[in-house]
């Protein structure tokens, strides 16, 4: 019987303004996903968002109507966790965050405490009050060390934006004069660490963003392929701004796929190169 080699190649994919916006699936997420996985085609979500854990996440993206399981989602929360267990087995956290970083940390052997832990992380969420903010600054100041899930200045939702992570981040940054160590994109802590959960190469790797101060610039960074979606926060007027620049522009996954299709799903950088739209 003849065996059809699988390509050796995967994706990492950004969720918010690539999957979706708000409560939208975008268009052709679905289609994608589901190419990916009747082609055996190794993929992982990739959110900077600490707020939910892996559950909550899936639980959301099957509401959408994407096929996915827990296996398929990696958050910023996990790669915290991760990160802290192997920095220092066993440790102590004081957080402020939700039900997605506690559980990590949890789930990684760390104890959530009160009194002079070894970090102070931070995540997103909206339990966040200037109470918190004093007793973590003066554990800061007293010794734990500062952790980001990410620096993300703000995220979008329905209703607008809404301050993130970094926003939080900065207060306590400039409150103790202390730098924060940020784990989320494009730190190459989160980055790498979800490349090893594809078990594949850097060269096999490709990263799916809307964002290029996060998904697009850890790909590069880490040597990722890169494809950037128009369907986010970036439009195409915007990216003679960056110094780095994406292999691959796209309007959406829709295009992605479409791509991919009539490459017979090689990966994309064995192509010539996957083509830039001129206006989009
Ligand atoms: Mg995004």
């Amino acid at each position: 019987m003849v065996q059809h080699s699988t390509p050796k190649f995967g994706f990492l994919i950004d969720m918010d303004g690539v999957l979706y916006r708000g409560t939208d699936l975008i268009n052709g997420a679905d289609r994608f996903v589901r190419e990916l996985r009747d082609r055996d085609i190794p993929f992982r979500f990739l959110t900077n968002n600490s707020q939910r854990t892996r559950r909550d996440v899936v639980a959301r993206l099957v509401r959408l109507g994407l096929d996915v399981e827990e296996e398929h989602v990696f958050t910023s929360a996990m790669a915290t966790a991760r990160f802290l267990a192997q920095q220092k087995p066993g440790g102590t956290a004081f957080v402020i965050g939700e039900g997605g970083l506690l559980t990590a940390l949890h789930q990684h052997g760390y104890a959530i405490v009160d009194h002079d832990p070894d970090y102070v992380v931070v995540g997103e969420g909206r339990t966040f009050n200037l109470e918190l903010v004093e007793v973590a600054v003066r554990m800061i100041l007293g010794g734990a060390k500062l952790i980001a899930t990410n620096m993300d200045p703000n995220c979008p939702t329905q209703n607008g934006l809404r301050p993130g992570c970094g926003a939080l981040v900065a207060l306590l940054e400039t409150a103790t004069g202390v730098k924060a160590f940020s784990v989320g994109k494009p730190s190459p802590v989160m980055m790498r660490a979800a490349r090893k959960e594809l078990g594949l190469t850097t060269d096999q790797t490709t990263m799916v963003g809307d964002t290029m101060e996060t998904d697009i610039l850890g790909g590069v960074q880490l040597g990722f392929h890169t494809v950037l979606v128009l369907s986010g926060g970036t439009k195409h007027e915007d990216l003679p701004r960056y110094t780095y620049s994406p292999e691959t522009v796209v309007p959406s996954l829709a295009e992605l796929t479409d791509l991919l299709d009539a490459n017979d799903w090689q990966p994309p950088w064995r192509q010539a190169r996957m083509r830039v739209p001129a206006r989009v």
